[in-house]
């Protein structure tokens, strides 16, 4: 069913969880996730990158998601991940989108904010200015769609690094002025948790999301949960963090349920049908198991 994610965050926050949000490249994926949030009884967010949302298949996919998600039995949201370009923020909330997050993480402090009200003012004028706007403070190390081994203390190449001069964690003093000025309903914060894999132990700053979750009233967002432990993700729901982005372990156990399975599937008379069930069953589990981490 259609929910407004912002909504869905703040109710799953004051029952002390948060919802897991997925990277969706593809319907077979967005399927799994829809499985295990109905089964679970919990809602969940589907993921659209903003290189699918560049492509007019892509928009397709987007419709073709919140056609899923309406129809679903849990609330489900349909978002447009890390997205700076208006063209692109425009044509996926066209196509389908419910949210967007509006990142201008890598640009200097107040062209970020300037990139998130621009978002705001041409959905507005798409007739979409109930879209709910997730905005980034801090740059995230690492690439969203492939994953390297990524520093969360290493300087971005991005410039958001030489511009918060705190290897890209957000600075917390800007929350309230960023928040307000933004007027984001939701805001994903870099602590520590990088995209991709983590080189090493990930090393979550406590200090630092304690003070942002201080500063603002509005749920926090945890992007590149992948690899972060279960119960460190609980303990960041306790401090506001509602919303937890999942792309890189997905991927990865889709690929290798893929690699296992295909030699079989062709054996089994090119069963393409088959290798698509172990798919979804691997997206799946791992949807169940985010779900139920989230809900502890
Ligand atoms: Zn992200």
């Amino acid at each position: 069913m259609r929910a407004r994610l912002d909504h869905l965050v703040v109710s799953a926050l004051q029952q002390g969880a948060a919802v897991p949000a997925f990277t969706c490249y593809d319907f077979t994926t967005a399927l799994a996730v829809v499985e295990a949030a109905e089964q679970a009884g919990r809602g969940a967010i589907l993921l659209v990158a903003p290189k699918t949302a560049a492509t007019p298949n892509g928009l397709r996919l987007i419709t073709a998601l919140r056609g899923l998600a309406d129809s679903a039995g849990v609330p489900i949201a349909v978002q447009l991940d890390h997205a700076s370009d208006l063209r692109v923020i425009a044509d996926a909330v066209a196509a389908g989108a419910d949210s967007v997050l509006a990142d201008g993480s890598s640009l200097p402090y107040e062209d970020n904010i300037a990139l998130v009200r621009e978002a705001r003012a041409v959905l507005a004028a798409q007739g979409h200015a109930d879209v709910v706007i997730e905005a980034e403070l801090g740059g995230l190390a690492g690439d969203e769609d492939r994953a390297f081994g990524a520093d969360a203390t290493r300087p971005l190449t991005t410039g958001a690094d030489a511009v918060t001069g705190t290897a890209g964690l957000t600075d917390s003093a800007q929350v309230e002025d960023f928040v307000s000025r933004t007027g984001a309903q939701l805001l994903a914060v870099a602590v520590g948790n990088v995209h991709g894999k983590y080189k090493g132990e990930p090393q979550l700053r406590w200090d630092v999301l304690q003070d942002i979750a201080v500063r603002t009233h509005i749920p926090l967002v945890l992007h590149g949960a992948s690899g972060i432990p279960g119960e460190e993700l609980v303990k960041a729901a306790a401090m506001n963090v509602g919303k937890v982005n999942f792309n890189t372990e997905l991927r990865t156990g889709v690929l290798a349920t893929l690699e296992d399975q295909t030699p079989l599937h062709r054996a089994d008379g090119e069963n393409l049908q088959g290798l698509l069930g172990k798919w979804n069953a691997s997206a799946k589990t791992f949807a169940t198991g985010a779900l139920a981490t989230l809900t502890r």
